[in-house]
């Protein structure tokens, strides 16, 4: 196969993934037509999106779902299915701005964005594979002291969940490769169909009563008290606005994208293994993902095919041939896979800010406009407590978390969208550097 990314313009359809492949079968939710009023109107069938929406349907308010192609068509639909505790890189740099005590709230949240996916699959039967067990692998022998520091810091927080560091020695007993030197073993995180769970989550918010639009691109937004949504067919009008649309933002508010740069992944996922070669790949059946910046993370899928994830890809141009490019990153870990036959492959774009935690908050302009964006790579959990911050914060309740997020300041990259892509080519290289030391 020889799948390329789609491009924003190309199709309303699915990339040809495995997810897509996979899923439960898709409802059609219609386009917008006409005119519709609501509280709230939210732009992004994503995680960040649907989340959203659904904590604010919870809470009593009137909702609008729109969606420019199909529910879970950006990176909710293609990645890597990590569902891994935490949110954001060196908290510690926020202290001048939050506090010590806002450091302490921030980590907190990150484990508390892993139990609100947790809270959500359970509590409405979410049918999308929902394992538990995730490891951080070492690849040197100070990635394994960052490692221990993390356990001491977790347990310091009150973590519940069971936490194991490896010695290289151990590492067989996770991974059948030899390339790691340990890891940290987390009970606490797990991995996941992420399409299924954006599926099933669209279905929670329709049920809540959440109008839901897909084919609906959102065209131009005219700002006031009343924001006026418009798409080719539609014009919503609402007292709010959230946009959750991501790496994918484009134009439709140069503010807020210009703080995002929008950098490809790739994913491979092999044929079907048999149970033998896959329980001697990944014995527990957990996720797992490496320390370097262009990092591998690979995982089973339900059906035990190997999904292997990775690279950073900055240039705006994705590789021609991603399976071409992926599976030597593959045989690197696992050379025993050389003869496996790769079934699918596809790409799709993180949203990555400068200082790599997620931008969650309301435009000082436009006090009606809220957004969430900038997972860099890691929003499987942290769209989820976005949802929950941007449901509080906009019905009107105290959200101690909206504000915290809300007070980091958030640089714009200068040189708009054309020097945005060369920025961070420049940032992955010298990080590159830093680890070749
Ligand atoms: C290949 C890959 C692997 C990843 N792996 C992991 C992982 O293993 N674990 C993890 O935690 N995170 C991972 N991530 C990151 C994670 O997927 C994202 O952080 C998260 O899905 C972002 O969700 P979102 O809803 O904010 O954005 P998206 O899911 O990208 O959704 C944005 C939506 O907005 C829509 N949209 C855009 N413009 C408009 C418009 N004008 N009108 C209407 N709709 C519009 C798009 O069509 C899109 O569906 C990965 C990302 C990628 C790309």
């Amino acid at each position: 196969m020889n799948a390329r990314v789609q491009p924003s313009t190309a199709t309303d359809q699915h990339p040809p993934s495995y997810y897509a492949a996979s899923s439960h079968p898709q409802p059609d939710y219609p386009p917008l037509q006409g005119q519709v009023q609501v509280d709230v109107c939210v732009v992004g069938g994503g995680f960040s999106g649907l989340n959203t929406a659904i904590e604010l349907a919870e809470r009593g308010l009137s909702v609008v779902l729109l969606e420019a192609r199909k529910i879970g068509w950006g990176a909710s639909g293609r990645n890597g299915g990590q569902l891994i505790r935490g949110v954001g890189h060196g908290l510690e740099q926020f202290t001048g701005v939050v506090g010590a005590e806002g450091v302490r709230q921030l980590k907190l949240m990150g484990i508390e964005a892993v139990e609100i996916v947790r809270q959500r699959v359970e509590r409405y039967g979410i049918d999308c594979d929902l394992t538990w067990g995730y490891c951080d692998l070492a690849n040197k022998p100070r990635d394994l002291v960052g490692l221990a520091s993390d356990a001491d810091e977790l347990r310091d927080l009150g973590y519940r969940h069971s936490l194991k560091l490896l010695q290289a020695g151990e590492m067989r007993s996770v991974v059948g490769s030899d390339r790691y030197v340990g890891g940290l073993i987390d009970m606490g995180s797990g991995h996941l169909h992420p399409l299924n769970l954006a599926l099933g989550e669209a279905a929670v918010a329709k049920s809540l009563g959440v109008q839901v639009f897909e084919h609906s691109a959102v065209s131009r937004i005219e700002y006031g008290p009343q924001v006026k949504v418009h798409t080719a067919q539609g014009l919503v009008q609402a007292k709010t606005l959230v946009l959750g649309c991501n790496a994918y933002l484009n134009d439709l508010n140069p503010q807020l994208s210009g703080k995002v740069l929008p950098a490809g992944s790739y994913i491979i996922a092999t044929e079907p293994l048999s149970e033998d070669l896959a329980t001697q790949l990944l014995p527990q059946n957990m996720a797992v993902c490496d320390q370097r910046v262009t990092v591998d993370y690979f995982r089973l899928s339900a059906d035990r095919r190997l999904l292997f994830g990775g690279a950073c890809h900055y240039s705006g141009r994705d590789p021609q041939d991603i399976a071409a490019y992926m599976q030597p990153k593959m045989l690197k870990v696992f050379p025993q896979l050389a003869a496996v036959k790769i079934d699918y492959q596809w790409g799709g774009m993180i949203g990555i800010g400068a200082n790599r935690l997620p931008q969650i908050g309301r435009l000082k302009d436009q006090p009606n406009v809220f957004y969430a964006q900038a997972y860099s790579g890691h929003g499987l959990n942290a769209t989820h407590l976005a949802g929950k911050l941007l449901g509080e914060a906009i019905a009107g309740q105290h959200s101690n978390g909206f504000e915290l997020f809300a007070k980091v300041p958030h640089i714009t990259f200068p040189g708009g969208k054309h020097l945005r892509s060369p920025l961070l080519a420049l940032g992955m290289l010298w990080h590159r550097l830093k680890e070749l030391r």
